[in-house]
């Protein structure tokens, strides 16, 4: 009997990989639902391939539409809990994907999360939705993903360190004057990876990787000042998990999200007929490291104070960066802005407990207001 997966933000570039992935896997799995946010034309393309039981829409109001698409926001919810659903793989962008990763957690499923930023918004939460309710949390991101598969069957108290490793984005050799100018085409040409506006975003400003640090830190309960990031531009390799006897692993491929797709809907496991490239050490060729310079990707540092500040200063760091990414991709601001806006934010925020859910949800509403704010300042 195939395993039954819920693909929330299926319309989107983590969404239609997994679709992709699964299309080669139909043996194993079998798509239940699927939901998206504005595009219904391909969600109705979709929903005509792959018949699921369940389709909604975010946006467009709270009803139901003849052709069996459920409309409004709640859509996700259900999804994500639907009883035919074993696994749910959230490819949401943004704190709209909580509540449906809480809930499927809580209902005892395996969230495949690719949703980063509500790990980084309400990492206790989560965590502790996941130990209440049985589900489990397998990691969508590929660093997440190679440390995963570093650390796999070792014991938590062997592993001293991770290093997570960075492109460096398509900012990595410009001057500071230059980026500060850099138009939303020049930041949305990543050098290795295709993938959404808002973390193609993140990922020219480094926020992505401080975003990922909190993750880690959530995922794989390693202190954030033992995770490091280093610069490798060629993104090969995705991750290195250190242990205390200072042995290192690394895992090794070339940039596809279809393999930590997979490889999160099959965990522990591994199947054949992946479909990915395979790996060639004299294609990929030479493999550079660099260390990370604050100065060139502030925003990134911001992130980093954040996470060590702790609390509910990781989730206004998210939210201010929500809003920044949006004004910047919306030309109101300039990308040297984006940094700006988080050091306000942070400067600002009043320390707070993210524990609860409405400790997180006010933390993340008072950081829109003042990244709203600080842009315009
Ligand atoms: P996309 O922008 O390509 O897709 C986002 C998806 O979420 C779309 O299906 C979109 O629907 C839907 N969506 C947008 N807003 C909402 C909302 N308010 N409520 C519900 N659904 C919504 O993003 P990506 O696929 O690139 O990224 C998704 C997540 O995965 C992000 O958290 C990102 O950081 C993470 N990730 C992505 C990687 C990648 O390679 N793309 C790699 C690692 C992590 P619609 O299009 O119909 O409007
Ligand atoms: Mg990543």
């Amino acid at each position: 009997m195939s395993v039954g997966v819920a693909v929330l933000g299926s319309t989107g570039s983590i969404g239609r990989s997994t679709l992709q992935v699964i299309s080669r896997q139909r043996e194993r799995f079998r798509v239940v639902a699927i939901t998206g946010h504005s595009n219904k034309d391909l969600l109705a393309a979709q929903q005509k391939e792959w018949r699921p039981a369940f389709v909604g829409l975010v946006n467009g109001g709270a009803r139901d539409t003849g052709n069996g698409i459920r409309r409004g926001a709640q859509c996700l919810v259900e999804a994500a809990t639907h009883p035919d659903v074993r696994i749910v793989v959230n490819g949401i962008v943004g704190a709209a994907g909580l509540e449906a990763t809480l809930a499927a957690l809580r209902a005892g499923k395996r969230v495949a999360l690719a949703n980063k930023e509500t790990l980084v918004m309400a990492g206790d939460l989560v965590t502790q939705a996941a130990r209440e309710g049985g589900g489990e949390i397998v990691p969508v991101d590929s660093e997440h993903s190679a440390v995963l598969q570093c650390v796999t069957g070792r014991l938590p108290t062997e592993l001293a360190r991770l290093i997570l490793t960075a492109s460096g984005g398509p900012f990595r050799t410009w001057g500071p004057e230059r980026v500060s100018q850099a138009t939303v085409a020049e930041a949305l040409k990543h050098p290795t990876w295709t993938m959404g506006r808002k973390i193609t975003v993140d990922s020219a400003t480094l926020v992505n990787k401080a975003l990922e640090v909190i993750e880690a830190h959530y995922l794989f309960a390693v202190a954030d000042e033992d995770i490091d990031v280093v610069i490798h531009p060629q993104s090969v390799i995705h991750g290195f998990a250190e242990f205390v006897d200072g042995s290192v692993l690394a895992q090794v491929g070339f940039p596809t999200m279809e393999l930590p797709i997979l490889y999160a809907l099959t965990y522990p496991e591994r199947v054949p007929d992946s479909g990915v490239r395979r790996f060639d050490p004299v294609a990929a060729g030479a493999l550079t490291f660099e260390e990370l310079q604050l100065d060139r990707f502030p925003a990134y540092a911001v992130g980093r104070e954040a996470a060590r500040r702790g609390g509910t200063a990781p989730a206004m760091f998210n939210a201010a960066n929500e809003v920044a990414v949006q004004l910047f991709l919306d030309e109101k601001i300039p990308f040297g802005k984006i940094s700006g806006v988080l050091e306000r934010v942070l400067e600002r925020a009043r320390p707070g407990d993210a524990t609860t859910l409405a400790g997180a949800l006010a933390a993340d509403a008072e950081a829109r207001r003042l990244a709203q704010e600080a842009a315009c300042s």
